[in-house]
């Protein structure tokens, strides 16, 4: 025990260093989305975030969004935690057969318009989950998907041009089931 805490102190931490965030790219990028969402909706964006079978990996990236480097409520952009109160449903992972009812019924108690937003590369088609016998696939195979934000797991940064992307595409704006894609 004396040992451990003797290396400890000369060590240091076995963490890694924080990333550090292009501070002037983000400001920029966040700018954009602030301008096109208030364009678009002419109010705040409110996004409901939904696992429907992901490793976490995605969850993890999206919860960066609302820490102090990316602080994405500061562009008017909100995680809500009911349906009822969303316009985009960001859902994450391929979607498992027992969440498959849980993403029906919130897709169903979304108010219109809404936009589905599939994130990472199991959302897509199943990702390294594909063909198990735990899940039904990619989410577009429930539910129609508006945007596919690529990556496992896509950055902040990625993430944050996707809604980009959904806000200023005009055909999935005027049309959901429209579909398209953000690297
Ligand atoms: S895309 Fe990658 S990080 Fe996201 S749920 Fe799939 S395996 Fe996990």
């Amino acid at each position: 025990m004396r040992r451990m805490l003797f290396k400890s102190l000369v060590h240091g931490p076995l963490t890694e260093a924080a990333p550090v965030a292009d501070a002037a790219a983000l400001a920029e990028l966040a700018a954009q989305v602030d301008r096109v969402s208030r364009l678009r909706l002419g109010r705040t964006l409110f996004i409901r975030e939904i696992d429907a079978g992901s490793c976490n990996g995605c969850e993890l990236e999206i919860h960066a969004l609302n820490n102090v480097v990316y602080d994405l409520e500061r562009f008017g952009l909100r995680f809500v935690a009911s349906p009822r109160h969303a316009d985009v449903l960001l859902v994450t992972g391929p979607v498992t057969t027992n969440m498959r009812q849980a993403l029906e019924r919130t897709y169903q108690a979304t108010p219109d318009p809404k936009w589905v937003v599939a994130v990472g590369v199991c959302a897509r088609d199943g990702g390294v989950f594909a063909g198990s016998y735990a899940c039904v696939g990619a989410v577009s195979s429930v539910v129609p998907v508006d945007l596919h934000i690529s990556g496992c797991p896509p950055s902040p940064i990625t993430l944050l041009k996707g809604l980009l992307a959904l806000l200023e595409n005009q055909e999935t704006a005027a049309s959901p089931s429209a579909k398209s894609s953000a690297n």
